[in-house]
Protein backbone atom coordinates (compact mmCIF):
# COMPACT_ATOMS: atom_id res chain seq x y z
CA UNK A 1 0.00 0.00 0.00
CA UNK A 2 1.01 3.75 -0.21
CA UNK A 3 0.55 6.36 2.27
CA UNK A 4 -2.25 8.45 2.23
CA UNK A 5 -1.72 12.05 0.95
CA UNK A 6 0.23 14.47 3.58
CA UNK A 7 1.86 17.85 3.13
CA UNK A 8 5.79 17.71 3.08
CA UNK A 9 7.71 20.35 4.56
CA UNK A 10 11.07 20.94 4.45
CA UNK A 11 12.82 23.26 7.55
CA UNK A 12 16.63 24.36 7.38
CA UNK A 13 16.84 25.12 11.25
CA UNK A 14 16.03 23.92 14.51
CA UNK A 15 13.73 27.30 14.65
CA UNK A 16 11.63 26.89 11.25
CA UNK A 17 10.84 23.05 12.77
CA UNK A 18 9.76 24.20 15.83
CA UNK A 19 7.74 27.05 14.40
CA UNK A 20 6.66 24.63 11.81
CA UNK A 21 5.80 21.74 14.87
CA UNK A 22 3.91 24.67 16.84
CA UNK A 23 1.82 25.54 13.99
CA UNK A 24 0.82 21.77 12.18
CA UNK A 25 1.03 19.50 15.19
CA UNK A 26 -2.66 20.18 16.31
CA UNK A 27 -3.14 19.65 12.58
CA UNK A 28 -1.84 15.73 12.83
CA UNK A 29 1.97 16.83 11.80
CA UNK A 30 4.54 14.73 12.81
CA UNK A 31 8.20 15.06 12.36
CA UNK A 32 10.24 12.93 10.01
CA UNK A 33 13.33 11.85 11.47
CA UNK A 34 15.58 8.02 9.36
CA UNK A 35 11.55 7.04 8.41
CA UNK A 36 12.50 3.65 9.76
CA UNK A 37 9.57 3.29 12.04
CA UNK A 38 7.09 6.35 10.62
CA UNK A 39 7.02 5.08 7.18
CA UNK A 40 6.41 1.59 7.30
CA UNK A 41 3.13 2.41 9.63
CA UNK A 42 2.10 5.13 6.93
CA UNK A 43 2.51 2.46 4.16
CA UNK A 44 0.26 -0.22 6.07
CA UNK A 45 -2.29 3.43 6.72
CA UNK A 46 -1.61 2.52 10.32
CA UNK A 47 -0.76 5.82 10.82
CA UNK A 48 -2.26 8.60 8.70
CA UNK A 49 -0.11 12.25 9.46
CA UNK A 50 -1.64 14.85 7.55
CA UNK A 51 2.05 17.07 7.45
CA UNK A 52 5.61 15.48 7.87
CA UNK A 53 8.33 17.82 9.15
CA UNK A 54 11.21 16.10 7.67
CA UNK A 55 13.92 17.21 9.65
CA UNK A 56 16.44 16.30 7.59
CA UNK A 57 17.87 18.94 6.06
CA UNK A 58 18.95 21.11 9.50
CA UNK A 59 22.61 20.46 9.63
CA UNK A 60 22.76 22.04 13.27
CA UNK A 61 20.45 18.26 14.49
CA UNK A 62 24.03 16.24 12.78
CA UNK A 63 26.04 17.19 15.72
CA UNK A 64 27.96 14.20 17.29
CA UNK A 65 30.53 15.58 19.71
CA UNK A 66 31.51 15.18 23.37
CA UNK A 67 30.28 18.81 24.92
CA UNK A 68 31.05 18.34 28.63
CA UNK A 69 30.61 15.24 30.41
CA UNK A 70 28.71 13.92 27.91
CA UNK A 71 28.44 12.65 23.83
CA UNK A 72 25.93 14.81 22.51
CA UNK A 73 23.90 12.70 19.76
CA UNK A 74 22.24 15.19 17.03
CA UNK A 75 18.11 14.18 16.12
CA UNK A 76 20.04 13.43 12.62
CA UNK A 77 22.57 11.49 13.88
CA UNK A 78 22.33 7.47 12.51
CA UNK A 79 22.15 4.47 14.00
CA UNK A 80 25.16 2.89 11.56
CA UNK A 81 27.52 5.92 12.55
CA UNK A 82 28.15 3.57 15.86
CA UNK A 83 29.32 0.73 14.46
CA UNK A 84 32.68 1.91 14.72
CA UNK A 85 32.85 3.46 18.57
CA UNK A 86 32.52 7.70 18.01
CA UNK A 87 35.03 8.11 21.00
CA UNK A 88 37.68 6.34 22.84
CA UNK A 89 36.70 4.57 26.10
CA UNK A 90 33.84 2.27 27.03
CA UNK A 91 30.87 3.96 26.24
CA UNK A 92 31.86 4.25 22.51
CA UNK A 93 32.79 0.78 22.58
CA UNK A 94 29.39 -0.09 24.29
CA UNK A 95 27.85 1.75 21.50
CA UNK A 96 29.50 -0.13 18.83
CA UNK A 97 28.52 -3.51 20.67
CA UNK A 98 24.83 -2.79 20.76
CA UNK A 99 24.19 -1.05 17.62
CA UNK A 100 24.84 -4.03 15.63
CA UNK A 101 21.68 -5.78 17.05
CA UNK A 102 19.45 -3.15 15.28
CA UNK A 103 17.44 -3.99 12.60
CA UNK A 104 19.67 -5.04 9.29
CA UNK A 105 22.25 -2.41 7.84
CA UNK A 106 19.93 -0.50 5.30
CA UNK A 107 17.83 0.04 8.85
CA UNK A 108 20.68 1.45 10.23
CA UNK A 109 21.96 3.36 7.83
CA UNK A 110 18.69 5.81 7.73
CA UNK A 111 17.21 5.11 11.19
CA UNK A 112 18.37 7.57 13.93
CA UNK A 113 19.06 7.14 17.47
CA UNK A 114 17.29 9.95 18.38
CA UNK A 115 14.30 8.83 15.92
CA UNK A 116 14.54 5.54 18.00
CA UNK A 117 14.26 7.39 21.43
CA UNK A 118 11.38 9.64 20.17
CA UNK A 119 9.65 5.99 19.39
CA UNK A 120 10.09 4.80 22.39
CA UNK A 121 9.62 0.69 21.01
CA UNK A 122 9.84 -1.27 23.97
CA UNK A 123 12.07 -3.58 22.44
CA UNK A 124 14.64 -0.72 21.30
CA UNK A 125 18.43 -0.96 22.05
CA UNK A 126 18.65 2.59 22.50
CA UNK A 127 15.75 3.16 25.12
CA UNK A 128 17.79 0.42 27.03
CA UNK A 129 20.69 1.54 26.46
CA UNK A 130 19.88 5.17 27.11
CA UNK A 131 18.12 4.12 30.34
CA UNK A 132 21.37 2.19 31.25
CA UNK A 133 23.51 5.35 30.79
CA UNK A 134 21.40 7.76 32.19
CA UNK A 135 20.72 9.68 29.24
CA UNK A 136 19.43 13.42 28.97
CA UNK A 137 17.11 14.02 26.48
CA UNK A 138 16.85 17.61 25.43
CA UNK A 139 13.01 18.65 23.68
CA UNK A 140 13.05 22.26 21.82
CA UNK A 141 9.58 23.87 21.19
CA UNK A 142 8.84 27.47 20.57
CA UNK A 143 8.06 27.62 24.58
CA UNK A 144 11.73 26.52 24.71
CA UNK A 145 13.81 23.75 25.46
CA UNK A 146 13.84 21.64 28.46
CA UNK A 147 16.03 18.43 29.53
CA UNK A 148 14.39 15.03 30.52
CA UNK A 149 15.95 12.53 32.05
CA UNK A 150 15.70 8.96 30.30
CA UNK A 151 14.14 7.23 33.77
CA UNK A 152 11.17 9.65 33.01
CA UNK A 153 10.83 10.18 29.71
CA UNK A 154 9.39 6.54 28.84
CA UNK A 155 5.72 6.08 30.10
CA UNK A 156 4.62 2.98 28.07
CA UNK A 157 4.55 0.92 24.63
CA UNK A 158 5.52 4.01 21.95
CA UNK A 159 4.36 6.25 24.61
CA UNK A 160 6.76 9.43 26.31
CA UNK A 161 6.61 12.57 27.87
CA UNK A 162 7.52 14.34 24.64
CA UNK A 163 4.63 17.43 23.81
CA UNK A 164 2.87 16.61 20.61
CA UNK A 165 4.82 19.91 19.70
CA UNK A 166 8.47 19.32 20.65
CA UNK A 167 11.36 18.21 18.74
CA UNK A 168 13.98 15.60 20.24
CA UNK A 169 17.06 17.46 19.41
CA UNK A 170 19.55 15.83 20.84
CA UNK A 171 20.63 13.04 23.38
CA UNK A 172 23.66 13.45 25.66
CA UNK A 173 24.91 10.21 27.17
CA UNK A 174 27.47 10.89 30.07
CA UNK A 175 30.74 9.79 29.55
CA UNK A 176 31.71 6.50 31.52
CA UNK A 177 34.89 6.23 33.64
CA UNK A 178 37.64 4.16 32.10
CA UNK A 179 37.08 1.27 34.55
CA UNK A 180 33.58 0.42 33.61
CA UNK A 181 32.60 -2.65 32.24
CA UNK A 182 29.94 -3.64 30.39
CA UNK A 183 27.80 -6.14 28.46
CA UNK A 184 25.04 -6.46 26.31
CA UNK A 185 22.82 -9.26 25.47
CA UNK A 186 19.45 -9.93 23.67
CA UNK A 187 17.29 -12.67 22.08
CA UNK A 188 15.45 -12.27 18.87
CA UNK A 189 13.80 -15.56 17.15
CA UNK A 190 15.65 -14.61 14.26
CA UNK A 191 19.01 -12.35 13.42
CA UNK A 192 18.05 -8.52 12.92
CA UNK A 193 14.07 -9.28 14.29
CA UNK A 194 13.07 -7.02 17.35
CA UNK A 195 14.27 -8.48 20.24
CA UNK A 196 11.62 -10.41 23.21
CA UNK A 197 14.05 -9.55 25.92
CA UNK A 198 17.44 -7.69 26.18
CA UNK A 199 19.79 -6.55 29.28
CA UNK A 200 22.77 -3.83 29.39
CA UNK A 201 25.09 -4.24 32.44
CA UNK A 202 27.41 -1.86 33.69
CA UNK A 203 29.68 -1.24 36.79
CA UNK A 204 33.03 0.05 37.81
CA UNK A 205 35.86 -2.57 38.45
CA UNK A 206 37.37 -1.46 41.54
CA UNK A 207 39.70 -3.67 43.69
CA UNK A 208 37.87 -7.00 42.38
CA UNK A 209 34.49 -5.64 42.94
CA UNK A 210 31.52 -4.48 41.22
CA UNK A 211 30.67 -0.09 41.86
CA UNK A 212 27.71 1.71 41.05
CA UNK A 213 25.89 -1.41 39.15
CA UNK A 214 23.47 -0.82 36.66
CA UNK A 215 21.01 -3.28 35.21
CA UNK A 216 18.58 -2.02 32.25
CA UNK A 217 15.83 -4.22 30.79
CA UNK A 218 14.26 -3.61 27.72
CA UNK A 219 11.85 -5.63 25.35
CA UNK A 220 10.13 -7.58 28.19
CA UNK A 221 7.75 -4.82 29.40
CA UNK A 222 6.08 -1.54 28.29
CA UNK A 223 8.86 0.50 28.72
CA UNK A 224 13.30 -0.13 29.13
CA UNK A 225 13.77 0.58 32.80
CA UNK A 226 16.57 -0.40 35.52
CA UNK A 227 15.71 -3.21 37.90
CA UNK A 228 17.15 -1.95 41.22
CA UNK A 229 16.82 -5.20 43.13
CA UNK A 230 19.54 -6.81 40.51
CA UNK A 231 21.62 -3.97 41.16
CA UNK A 232 21.29 -4.43 44.74
CA UNK A 233 22.71 -7.85 44.28
CA UNK A 234 25.69 -6.72 42.53
CA UNK A 235 26.46 -4.08 44.38
CA UNK A 236 30.09 -4.50 46.28
CA UNK A 237 30.70 -8.02 45.24
CA UNK A 238 33.17 -9.91 43.27
CA UNK A 239 32.00 -10.14 39.21
CA UNK A 240 31.83 -13.64 38.88
CA UNK A 241 28.73 -16.67 38.08
CA UNK A 242 27.82 -16.86 42.35
CA UNK A 243 27.02 -13.20 42.10
CA UNK A 244 25.23 -13.37 38.69
CA UNK A 245 23.16 -15.70 39.11
CA UNK A 246 21.04 -14.32 42.14
CA UNK A 247 20.96 -10.91 40.01
CA UNK A 248 19.64 -12.26 37.25
CA UNK A 249 16.92 -14.38 39.56
CA UNK A 250 16.11 -10.45 40.73
CA UNK A 251 15.87 -9.25 37.38
CA UNK A 252 13.10 -12.14 36.77
CA UNK A 253 11.16 -11.90 39.92
CA UNK A 254 11.17 -7.79 39.69
CA UNK A 255 9.86 -7.56 35.84
CA UNK A 256 6.12 -7.19 34.40
CA UNK A 257 6.24 -8.88 31.45
CA UNK A 258 4.26 -8.39 28.23
CA UNK A 259 2.41 -11.02 26.60
CA UNK A 260 1.33 -11.81 23.32
CA UNK A 261 0.45 -14.62 21.04
CA UNK A 262 3.88 -15.53 20.43
CA UNK A 263 5.44 -14.90 23.51
CA UNK A 264 3.93 -15.73 27.10
CA UNK A 265 4.69 -13.83 30.35
CA UNK A 266 6.37 -16.77 32.25
CA UNK A 267 8.85 -17.21 28.98
CA UNK A 268 9.88 -13.70 28.82
CA UNK A 269 10.49 -13.59 32.64
CA UNK A 270 12.78 -17.01 31.92
CA UNK A 271 14.36 -14.99 29.23
CA UNK A 272 14.50 -11.74 31.59
CA UNK A 273 17.29 -14.06 33.70
CA UNK A 274 18.90 -15.65 30.68
CA UNK A 275 19.64 -12.02 29.60
CA UNK A 276 20.68 -10.07 32.57
CA UNK A 277 22.90 -13.47 33.08
CA UNK A 278 24.38 -13.42 29.63
CA UNK A 279 24.77 -10.06 29.61
CA UNK A 280 26.89 -9.93 32.96
CA UNK A 281 28.80 -12.72 31.63
CA UNK A 282 29.62 -10.69 28.77
CA UNK A 283 31.18 -7.81 30.72
CA UNK A 284 33.77 -10.16 31.74
CA UNK A 285 35.07 -9.90 28.61
CA UNK A 286 34.31 -5.76 28.28
CA UNK A 287 37.30 -4.56 26.10
C1 LIG B 1 12.87 -4.05 9.16
C2 LIG B 1 13.12 -3.18 10.36
C3 LIG B 1 13.75 -3.71 11.47
C4 LIG B 1 13.99 -2.92 12.59
N1 LIG B 1 14.62 -3.47 13.68
C5 LIG B 1 14.86 -2.71 14.76
C6 LIG B 1 15.52 -3.24 15.90
O1 LIG B 1 15.91 -4.41 15.94
N2 LIG B 1 15.70 -2.43 16.96
C7 LIG B 1 15.29 -1.11 16.96
O2 LIG B 1 15.49 -0.42 17.94
N3 LIG B 1 14.68 -0.58 15.90
C8 LIG B 1 14.46 -1.33 14.79
N4 LIG B 1 13.82 -0.77 13.73
C9 LIG B 1 13.37 0.64 13.80
C10 LIG B 1 14.50 1.61 13.46
O3 LIG B 1 15.53 1.51 14.40
C11 LIG B 1 14.04 3.07 13.38
O4 LIG B 1 15.09 3.75 12.79
C12 LIG B 1 13.76 3.79 14.68
O5 LIG B 1 12.84 3.10 15.48
C13 LIG B 1 13.14 5.16 14.45
O6 LIG B 1 14.08 6.07 13.99
P1 LIG B 1 13.82 6.89 12.68
O7 LIG B 1 14.87 7.93 12.63
O8 LIG B 1 13.71 5.98 11.54
O9 LIG B 1 12.41 7.62 13.02
P2 LIG B 1 11.12 7.86 12.13
O10 LIG B 1 10.61 6.59 11.57
O11 LIG B 1 11.33 8.99 11.18
O12 LIG B 1 10.12 8.38 13.28
C14 LIG B 1 9.60 7.48 14.25
C15 LIG B 1 8.69 8.26 15.21
O13 LIG B 1 9.46 9.11 16.04
C16 LIG B 1 9.12 10.49 15.82
N5 LIG B 1 10.40 11.22 15.78
C17 LIG B 1 11.53 10.85 15.14
N6 LIG B 1 12.52 11.72 15.38
C18 LIG B 1 11.99 12.66 16.22
C19 LIG B 1 12.53 13.83 16.84
N7 LIG B 1 13.80 14.19 16.65
N8 LIG B 1 11.72 14.56 17.66
C20 LIG B 1 10.43 14.18 17.83
N9 LIG B 1 9.87 13.09 17.29
C21 LIG B 1 10.65 12.33 16.48
C22 LIG B 1 8.40 10.52 14.48
O14 LIG B 1 7.47 11.61 14.38
C23 LIG B 1 7.69 9.17 14.49
O15 LIG B 1 6.51 9.24 15.27
C24 LIG B 1 13.57 -1.54 12.59
C25 LIG B 1 12.94 -1.00 11.46
C26 LIG B 1 12.71 -1.80 10.35
C27 LIG B 1 12.02 -1.20 9.15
Amino acid sequence: MKPAPFRYHAPKTIDEAVALLAELAPQDGRVLAGGQSLVPIMAFRLARPAHLVDINGVDALRRLEVDGDALCIGACVRHEVFRRPVIPGPLGNLLAAVVRHIGHYPVRTRGTFCGSIAHADPASEWCAAAVALGARIVARSVRGTRVIPADDFFTGIMTTILDEDELLTEVQLPLLPADTRFGFYEFSRRAGDFAIAMAVALYRAQDGRMVEPRIAIGGAEARARRIAAAEQVLAGRAPDAETFAPAAAAAAHDVDPLEDAMTSAEYRRHLVGTVTRRALEASLASP
